[in-house]
């Protein structure tokens, strides 16, 4: 089937396409669309997902997949929480956004943070009854960068059980564990359920 990813995010739709291929999905991006991204301003990630695959889906005329995921971080009230991508201002790429996050937690004991994932899936724009599915990982914040893995906050997330940052994480593994991984892995199931 093919779909459009509401999604411009590179590091994404590469870790997307390779979770969603085993089920036959062709995955086309909105840029390969000409579509432009769609506002986001929506206060959870939920209703972020759904505004982007309904703006993906009404100008492709395709079904859409959207994700919006981002880090939790405990001592600041959810932050960067929805505002992930661009935390430190519009223009933010990952080391910016590193470093705000680590100034804001500089002399906080309280490390612990979690991603989280929210992907939709609309057959159309108008879809009523759009599949839902979410993820959720948890670890800490480290103050030093470790592996080169991954992308954004990785480097500094370190997953507890394992002692090792995401960054670290082989991809195929990160895929196991990440709220994306799980997010994908539960919408799949309500997917072939759905059928
Ligand atoms: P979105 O494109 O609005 O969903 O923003 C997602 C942002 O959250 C990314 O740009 C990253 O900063 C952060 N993020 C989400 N998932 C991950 C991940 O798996 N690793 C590292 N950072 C992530």
């Amino acid at each position: 089937m093919k779909v459009v990813l509401a999604s411009s995010n590179q590091g994404k739709l590469t870790e997307l396409k390779t979770l969603l291929a085993e089920d036959g999905f062709e995955l086309v991006s909105q840029d390969q669309q000409g579509i432009a991204p769609a506002p986001e301003d929506g206060l959870t990630f939920i209703e972020n997902a759904l505004a982007k695959a309904r703006h993906a889906s009404e100008l492709s005329q395709l079904p859409a997949i959207a994700d919006d995921s981002g880090i939790v971080v405990s001592a600041l009230d959810g932050a960067p929480g929805i505002h992930s991508a661009r935390y430190a201002g519009p223009q933010a790429d990952d080391a910016a956004n590193n470093r705000k996050l680590l100034a804001a937690l500089a002399d906080q004991p309280d490390r612990r943070a979690h991603y989280y994932c929210a992907i939709v899936f609309l057959h159309s724009a108008r879809d009523p009854a759009p599949l839902i599915a979410t993820g959720s990982w948890s670890g800490r914040i480290i103050n030093t960068p470790r592996g080169d893995g991954g992308f954004g906050y990785d480097p500094y997330f370190l997953v507890p059980e394992l002692e090792v940052t995401a960054a670290q994480l082989p991809a195929s593994q990160k895929n196991q564990l990440s709220h994306r991984g799980q997010a994908v892995r539960a919408f799949l199931e309500q997917l072939r359920n759905s059928k």
